[in-house]
């Protein structure tokens, strides 16, 4: 029979709608109509079952960096795979899990931050961070610094211990009151006038450094890192900082902390790790914080997961940091960041519907509004039906309320980012 896609994309479709469930998603809405179901990737761009073509704005989820289809991550995933693809790490070390380990902390040479553990995505890197500063003050002495300050509509991740931090109310109100105690603050000046009781009580406080992106991508002001890391020295908090989305060159640098020459207690890495091939997570903690878990039974960190520094993910996060080098990803990138930057600008000017657009590296969000300046009501749902309308110019994307993602994986040439922002304006076009 034939094996071209489209002969069978009537069936996944009916099972998608019949046995799938979706993340963050309307189910009740989405059973009704047909899904786009993608089949394949080369460079920025995915294929759907139909043939169609589109350039991954989105980059897959924030995940994707050198592009889909890489012969270089491919062929280190194969030869892993030849070798074996996963290893209990309980009890054993792996060979590319201690490649990783050394090469990940070598991004930060004399700075204490040289421990790895081991997770799964971004919300369990956030959430073995947040586990570890807690269980650090129980065994350290200082047993009533337990609770964390977080900002306004931040967001870490859906475990337990992630969402406890999570600002959003709409994702993390219902869930609250089960959750770790948090304070959230506003910005800088907010934290810089959280009472002496609260500080007492505060083991770390975690950030989205240089620019939040569930919060339609949001940059922070200047500095506001650096005073952060001066706050938390001064009050012996610890610093957790969450690079799960800006890990990876996304804001121009190899890490978003480096650019305003931060050292955190904790950092949680994700997303790009593996150049968005396979689910790894890496947290890297401070040699003083590990020195707080060396001892007996009772100090242990009990924490982990069956795939815990599976060996293919290792091996795709190695091809990963090779291509950066191999294919000079960070000094490509600011041409490419000055471009993105002026091509939506422009955009805006031209169009009465985007009010504003925010950039931080290769993290951009347009965010639109009615003619008169006035926000849309959330149920006309504008962001979500101009990428829709986006598909049809050969754009695949998503947008955070009425803010629309421009986020592509780093690979993407001056062309395409040409492309991605002449369907961007063609959709915004259609809807107006
Ligand atoms: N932290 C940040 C800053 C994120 O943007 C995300 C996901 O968007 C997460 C954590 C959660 O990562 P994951 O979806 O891989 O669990």
């Amino acid at each position: 029979g034939c094996l071209c896609p489209d002969a069978h994309v009537d069936t996944w479709i009916t099972a998608d709608r019949d046995h799938c469930w979706h993340p963050f998603t309307r189910q009740g809405e989405w059973e009704k109509t047909d899904p786009l179901v993608l089949v394949g990737g080369s460079g920025v761009w995915l294929t759907d079952s139909k043939g169609r073509k589109y350039i991954d704005g989105n980059a897959s989820i924030w995940t994707n960096i050198h592009g889909h289809g890489h012969p270089v991550i491919s062929q280190a995933i194969k030869d892993q795979l030849d070798q074996v693809a996963h290893t209990s790490y309980l009890g054993f070390a792996n060979p590319r899990a201690s490649e990783l380990a050394e090469r990940l902390c070598g991004f930060f040479p004399d700075s204490g931050l040289e421990r790895v553990f081991y997770s799964d995505d971004g919300s369990t890197a956030v959430e073995c961070a947040v586990k570890m500063a807690i269980q650090y003050r129980l065994q350290t002495g200082e047993p009533d610094r337990t609770e964390f300050i977080a900002f306004d509509q931040c967001y870490h991740g859906d475990t337990m211990g992630a969402a406890s931090l999570g600002g959003v109310g709409a994702f993390f109100e219902r869930f609250r009151k089960f959750g770790f105690p948090v304070q959230h603050v506003r910005d800088l000046d907010e934290l810089l006038a959280v009472s002496p009781e609260q500080i007492g009580r505060t083991a770390a406080v975690v950030i989205e450094p240089l620019v939040q992106g569930v919060n339609q991508i949001r940059p922070w002001p200047e500095g506001m890192l650096r005073a952060i890391r001066h706050w938390c020295d001064q009050h012996g908090v610890h610093l957790i900082l969450d690079e799960v989305m800006t890990g990876f060159g996304r804001t121009g640098s190899m890490f978003a902390c480096q650019r305003e020459e931060v050292v955190p207690d904790f950092l949680c890495l994700a997303k790009g790790l593996t150049g968005g091939y396979l689910p790894l997570a890496a947290t890297l903690v401070q040699a003083e914080i590990y020195q707080g878990f060396l001892g007996g039974a009772e100090k242990a960190f009990y924490y982990g997961h069956s795939y815990t520094a599976n060996q293919l993910g290792c091996a795709a996060a190695l091809a990963n940091l090779d291509l950066f080098e191999q294919e000079q990803t960070l000094e490509l990138l600011p041409e490419k960041v000055d471009l993105l930057g002026r091509l939506l600008n422009e955009l805006a000017e031209r169009s009465d519907l985007v009010i504003e657009i925010r950039q931080c590296g290769l993290v951009a969000g347009g965010e639109l509004r009615a003619p008169d300046g006035s926000a849309f009501p959330v149920t006309d749902r504008v962001g979500e039906t101009v990428c829709l309308l986006a598909r049809d110019h050969g754009l695949l994307t998503r947008a955070i309320l009425d803010t629309v993602v421009v986020l592509p994986p780093l690979s993407i040439t001056a062309d395409e980012i040409r492309h991605l922002c002449a369907a961007l304006e063609a959709a915004i076009n259609d809807w107006s």
